[in-house]
């Protein structure tokens, strides 16, 4: 939902700049942060990014995290073309009235004009399931399972850097089901996957939860979602799961011989994750001197910085140690750079690793090798602290466990202190200045729209809680609706978002 009145920040195209506090100008401190890591150059289309390698290095580690959950989940990977006939899209009518506005339409090739338009994939449900009216015959076809990763490109008229771009990287699972029950089941399924993702590996501490009917995805009987909370309050949604019930199937005409001889509807899921949550990561733990990495996606997750001595002797026996630490710490498979940089000082190296979001620094200076150990800094924390050069990988190792678990546990502390239980309008109103509000509400779209006008916060789900490998609504609370007053059964999670 877009914002008139929201701060966007500038962006900014050099890595040394400053960095304006998040009290100040969260918006700004995101572009800057932005900046100072060297996620992202601007490209020449207006909306489109360069992910630069260490942005796409991030994006990397999420793949191959949740390739591996999707593939123990029975999923295999397979591409679909880029292009799309625009027939295809027509076929769903909210599906079509859902993307028509973002489509961007290729209308020429060899130099003549084209038959039939040409739409570049917003999502390829239409492609897909024209495709799975060929492969589905029987029951036994049934269940299919699959994902792509690949780009998808939804014209934006206002970009930011991994929020908002008109082209953007993800992946797009998409499965076929013999019942609408089996069909629903996976699609809760694949939520909890995305839910473990988001805090086993990017500590986000996000709410999982069901959205209102009117902000479904196009097309869907029910769209799950996931929204973890900002710094600043607003919620981000990062990874949705749809259950398209048959809608696709009776579009594209896909039906099933069933065990009986009958044939039956086909029952659809798709679910997708992208670049946002690099977004989210960002925005979720950042500070105010730079970036702040979980050590499961950082680029580098440990910066050894060498403190030369006062002769030749005590500095070579520091660039011995050093060397010696690095080659033990890469040996065991973690990402670690010497700053052997000549002309710098110390000071400015350590300034320089936490704008980057190193989650650790390790200084070694020729009182540390003579006591053998280094000195660890952390990121998240500042605390500094001696580790014994034996036995370095363990103590390593523990230390960035511990960040990862911090910021997960960060993430949760700031979202609860930022979540409020309230039944009234000014409840709402003020909650969502900080962050949720917790509330009962109707059910109702006009009851939605209003508050949205008035309050500029958005019912975000139902919230669900999680037993074991299972999401559950939230008991019931019947009462009046925190907004209109008409009788209300279920709370909701209000907040403004991104
Ligand atoms: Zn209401």
């Amino acid at each position: 939902m877009l914002d008139q009145t929201e701060q966007i920040g500038q962006e900014r195209t050099t890595n040394d700049g400053p960095i304006v506090p998040r009290a100040t100008d969260f918006a700004q401190w995101y572009q800057d942060i932005i900046a100072a890591a060297e996620l992202v150059d601007q490209a020449p289309v207006r909306g489109c990014y360069i992910l630069r390698p260490n942005g796409y290095f991030i994006w990397e580690s999420i793949q191959r995290d949740l390739d591996a959950r999707f593939k123990r989940h029975g999923v295999q990977n397979a591409y679909f073309p880029l292009l799309i006939p625009m027939s295809f899209i027509m076929k769903e009518a909210e599906h079509v009235e859902g993307f028509a506005p973002e489509l961007a339409v290729v209308t020429h090739g060899g130099g003549e004009a084209l038959e039939e338009p040409l739409v570049v994939r917003p999502t390829s449900e239409t492609v897909i399931w024209s495709t799975f009216r060929k492969w589905i015959r029987s029951h036994r076809d049934l269940p299919l399972l699959l994902n792509q990763w690949c780009n998808v490109m939804r014209w934006e008229k206002r970009p930011r850097a991994f929020l908002r771009t008109a082209e953007f990287l993800w992946q797009e699972g998409h499965t076929a089901h013999a019942t609408a029950e089996e069909a629903r089941r996976y699609t809760l399924e694949n939520h909890v996957i995305y839910y473990d993702f988001l805090e086993e590996c990017l500590g986000l501490g996000p709410v999982a939860g069901e959205k209102p009917p009117h902000e479904r995805f196009p097309g869907a009987v029910a769209t799950f979602t996931l929204e973890p909370m900002m710094q600043d309050g607003r919620a981000l949604q990062t990874g949705t799961s749809h259950d398209l019930g048959d809608t696709f199937a009776r579009a594209f005409d896909v039906s099933y011989q069933g065990e009986d001889g009958q044939s039956h509807p086909v029952y659809a899921t798709s679910w997708g994750m992208s670049t946002r949550t690099i977004g989210g990561v960002l925005m979720v733990h950042g500070d105010d001197r730079g970036a702040v990495f979980p050590p499961a996606v950082a680029p580098v997750q440990v910066a050894i910085v060498p403190v030369p001595g006062r002769d030749d002797v005590s500095t070579r026996a520091v660039e011995a140690a050093v060397s010696d630490l690095r080659r033990d710490l890469s040996g065991a498979g973690i990402r670690v750079t010497v700053d052997d940089r000549p002309g710098l000082r110390p000071g400015a190296k350590y300034f320089h690793w936490e704008r980057r979001g190193a989650p650790l620094r390790l200084e070694v200076g020729p009182r540390d090798v003579a006591a053998g150990q280094a000195m660890a800094a952390r990121r998240d924390t500042g605390e500094k602290a001696p580790i014994p050069m034996s036995g370095a990988v363990a103590a390593v190792q523990a230390l960035l466990d511990a960040v990862q678990l911090n910021l997960r546990a960060r993430a949760h502390q700031m979202r609860e202190a930022r979540t409020f239980t309230v039944d009234d309008r000014a409840g709402i109103t003020e909650s969502v200045l900080k962050g949720y509000a917790f509330t009962r509400w109707c059910e109702d779209r006009e009851c939605a729209a209003d508050m949205q006008a008035q309050s500029r916060g958005t019912i975000r789900c139902f919230p669900f809680e999680k037993h074991g490998d299972e999401f559950r609504p939230i008991p019931e609370d019947h009462g009046p609706c925190g907004w209109c007053g008409n009788p209300a059964t279920r709370r909701v999670l209000v907040g403004r978002s991104y």
